[in-house]
């Protein structure tokens, strides 16, 4: 090699190093640590206001992925209308996170000096902001200097070291929807190693099942083109579901409208509108297809960085255009919530659909595993409300009026119908009990459980419908099952790989008589996409 390019090559690989340890990114923007210590300090000082809830953690170097929780008593568990914001999907997009941070402290701000507004969406909403998805990859970014690192941090050839472009994973295509036809075009969007293998995606994902918000809004930043405009799902582009989908058709289209008219980009132009394809592993389509959320996705101006107090003005303009959701989700919405008749209890694993809205290509639409309620962002007007639960009667609400103010609420009463049959259970899931009758203890044996499915719980009815045990379980991290509500005195749970033997010793006090043995296992990875099976026993004592 000749001596000049010798001297090239080292100062080429002097001022490589020399940038990694000192970025130059303009000091508004937030570190991770910033992040996390102002969020802190916010919590504290506005204590009556927020908190902020440790939602997970990332997958190399264990930060944890904060949520700040705005609304009135934001120390309990309420049932209310949920909207999530977050940004710092991608390490390389700042933007993001800096419209959060000026959305956390404008609230709070607002709330303190008594902003009748800000109180309104404080008393009806829980407002979720989630600043930095994914930290690993803003860490290896804004503090090491990988200015292009996108991606979370998984050293995919385990060399032991983090190699720009050539380890991560894109979050935002590590998600199960659409994952087998997905493939990437480069190792910006590696998918990884199987759907949800990052932590950051997990957590997500586990937000959304346990929260069901209304509205998913997920901030990005684009490299030079294609910027200031908001995506939404959902457009079919195949055969004959070619088309907005269901709910874009109904009102979100108009969603779309009010908000891109009311945020403004970096010259003062009102923001473009956009409808994202269905066909990769993304957020956006994974939270519509499973879960119905409203989902958004922002490109935030034409780059990546900027300098000086236009970030300031970026924050806040798209800050303001993103309140129009706040208002949006007070209104022209049926929460449904779905409760047993004889208990009163909510049904966690219900079905709420809209018959005019269910397009074949979804899933049901299910309830939030908490309340056992449903809610759905609709156009004023009237609606046939079918609810349904394994082990109830359905039931169908004719000409539901969804009206364009304040949401409509229902609350359905659902009865458990005690005919089901073992000959109407799949027949690769089976359920038997013996002996039957019995006399004093009951083995419950459950085969052919497949993958990913987990038992939820094992329940015992009398014949008036009325709980008489619960044998919940749980896997454990070790990958045992352990008993969850279980008391030694209603059962003891066993397991093998492929089949779950539960045993049951009803209480003394209990008379003889039938009795309906009611399992349920849930899906890992597909909302309500579990199985539950019955049968019925006698006992005789
Ligand atoms: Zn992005």
């Amino acid at each position: 090699m000749p001596r000049r390019a010798i001297l090239t090559v080292a100062i080429f690989a002097i001022a490589i190093s020399s940038f990694a340890q000192h970025p130059s990114f303009d000091p508004r923007y937030h570190t991770v640590s910033q992040v996390i210590e102002a969020i802190t300090a916010l919590a504290d000082t506005y204590s009556t206001y927020c908190v902020i809830e440790s939602l997970g953690y990332s997958g190399v170097d264990s930060i944890t992925i904060w949520g700040v929780k705005i609304t009135e008593n934001p120390h309990l568990e309420q049932n209310k209308t949920v909207v999530e914001i977050h940004g710092g999907m991608h390490g390389d997009e700042p933007a993001g996170v800096e419209v959060c941070m000026w959305m956390i402290r404008d609230l709070l701000h607002r709330l303190h000096s008594g902003d009748s507004i800000a109180r309104t969406w404080w008393e009806e909403l829980e407002i979720w902001i989630i600043p930095q998805m994914n930290p690993d990859g803003r860490v290896m970014c804004l503090d090491s200097g990988y200015i292009d690192w996108r991606k979370t941090k998984r050293d995919l050839n385990f060399n032991g070291i983090y190699e720009l472009h050539i380890d991560g994973v894109d979050p935002n295509r590590n998600w199960d929807y659409m994952w087998d036809e997905y493939v990437a075009p480069t190792l910006e969007f590696e998918k990884g190693p199987y759907p949800f293998s990052e932590q950051c995606v997990i957590t997500m994902r586990d937000f959304y099942i346990r929260k069901r918000p209304v509205f998913a809004v997920d901030f990005h930043s684009p490299c030079s083109t294609g910027g200031n405009k908001m995506w939404f799902s959902w457009f079919f582009n195949e055969g004959e579901h070619y088309g907005h989908g269901p709910d874009a058709i109904n009102n979100w289209l108009e969603i779309r409208t009010e908000y891109a008219n009311a945020t403004l980009d970096e010259e003062g132009n009102t923001y473009a509108r956009g409808m994202s394809y269905h066909t990769t592993p993304k957020l956006q389509t994974w939270t519509y297809f499973h879960l119905g959320i409203c989902s958004i996705v922002l490109e935030i101006t034409n780059q990546r960085f900027w300098e000086g107090e236009i970030i300031d003005t970026i924050s806040a303009r798209v800050g303001r255009g993103t309140y129009t959701l706040l208002d949006r989700a007070l209104r022209q919405m049926l929460i449904t919530h779905v409760v047993d008749t004889s208990s009163g209890e909510p049904i966690t694993d219900a079905i709420v659909n809209i018959a005019e809205l269910q397009h074949p290509y979804f899933p049901p639409r299910t309830v939030d595993p908490v309340h056992g309620t449903n809610r759905r962002l609709l156009r004023e007007g009237y609606y046939t409300v079918d609810v349904s639960a394994t082990g109830y009667h359905p039931k169908t609400l004719d000409s539901v009026y969804v009206s364009s103010g304040p949401p409509t609420e229902l609350t359905v009463a659902l009865r458990r119908d005690l005919s089901i049959a073992e000959t109407d259970l799949p027949h690769e899931f089976a359920i038997r009990a013996y002996p039957n009758p019995f006399n004093s203890a009951l083995t419950i044996s459950i085969e052919g459980v497949g993958a990913g499915l987990a038992p939820a719980s094992i329940e015992i009815y009398d014949v008036s419908g009325r709980r008489v045990a619960c044998l919940g379980s749980a896997r454990q991290p070790d990958g045992t099952v352990g008993a969850r509500h279980a008391s030694p005195a209603t059962g003891r749970i066993h397991a093998s790989p492929t089949t779950y033997e539960f045993t049951w010793q009803p209480s003394p006090s209990l008379p003889s008589g039938v009795y309906l043995v009611r399992a349920r296992f849930d899906s890992a990875q597909r909302p309500g996409g579990g199985r539950a099976a019955a049968k019925r026993v006698v006992y005789l004592k």
